[in-house]
């Protein structure tokens, strides 16, 4: 069996009871090495195998391999929730032909809603996560994304919204937000969720819109109907009150 588990955006506070089974029913745990150094000194009795980043492919490859040769239950940690940009898919696609695999997803809390919890109830309506990382997706859908997201009042969440290389992407999405919603929505900062050097800002668009994130931060930006009150950015849901 292979498990593929969410183990939330930090340590273990995130952790669901299912992911903490699927760890001990393993032998080997495979994952990011940031990952595994959050989730390690939990599972002392466990074996690890620690990735670099950018070797998504070789750790699914791997994976797969000594699940088939050894027939053994194999772990592959994923950050947040491994449905959302995160080792399932690319796990599932890579195990097509291998019908005799098992191959369990256990979900984990995501940035977006660990996020939310953060800063009130800002995800309370329909909203859209888009990420702004284009290693994977061009620029152009992500715009169009961006763009239709305005247009249908979803409050947005952006997963990836800045690194080192790509500094000017948030800007770019600020510049079409402003376009098409009012300059003082809401918008919330958190860095760093359940992990050491955790904070948060609530602020709005137009203040934003020269900030430079970092690759550790989730952005959510409000709907028509949301607002700040008392530090806790708020999203009716639209009953009256
Ligand atoms: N599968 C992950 C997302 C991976 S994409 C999940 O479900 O959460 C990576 C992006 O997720 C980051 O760039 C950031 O926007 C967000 N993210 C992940 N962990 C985070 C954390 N601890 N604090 C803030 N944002 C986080």
């Amino acid at each position: 069996m292979i498990y593929v588990i969410g183990i939330g955006p930090g340590g273990i506070k995130y952790f669901t009871a299912e992911a903490v089974e699927a760890i001990h029913d393993c032998e080997f745990i495979a994952g990011y090495e940031k990952y595994i150094k959050l989730v390690q000194k939990y599972f002392p009795d466990k074996k690890f195998m620690s990735y670099s980043m950018r070797q998504e492919l070789e750790r699914c490859k791997d994976v797969l391999n000594i699940a088939l040769d050894q027939k053994i239950n194999i772990g592959l940690i994923s950050g947040g929730d491994p449905d959302i940009y995160g080792m399932a898919s690319p796990i599932l696609e890579l195990a097509k032909n291998f019908k005799e695999l098992e191959i369990k997803i256990i979900p984990g809390l995501t940035a977006a809603n660990t996020a939310a919890a953060i800063l009130g109830a800002p995800l309370s309506n329909d909203f859209a996560v888009i990420s702004l990382s284009d290693l994977l997706t061009s620029w152009d859908v992500i715009e169009k994304r961006i763009k239709a997201a305005c247009e249908g009042d979803f409050v947005i969440c952006f997963y990836n919204p800045g690194s080192n290389t790509r500094r000017e992407n948030f800007k770019r999405a600020c510049e079409i937000m402003l376009i098409h919603k009012n300059k003082n929505t809401p918008a919330g900062i958190v860095k760093n969720i359940s992990r050491e050097g955790q904070e948060f800002k609530i602020t709005t668009l137009d203040e934003i819109k020269n900030y430079e994130p970092k690759m550790n931060e989730t952005i959510i930006i409000g709907n028509s109907f949301s607002y700040i009150h008392d530090d806790k950015f708020i999203t009716p849901r639209g009953y009256k009150i």
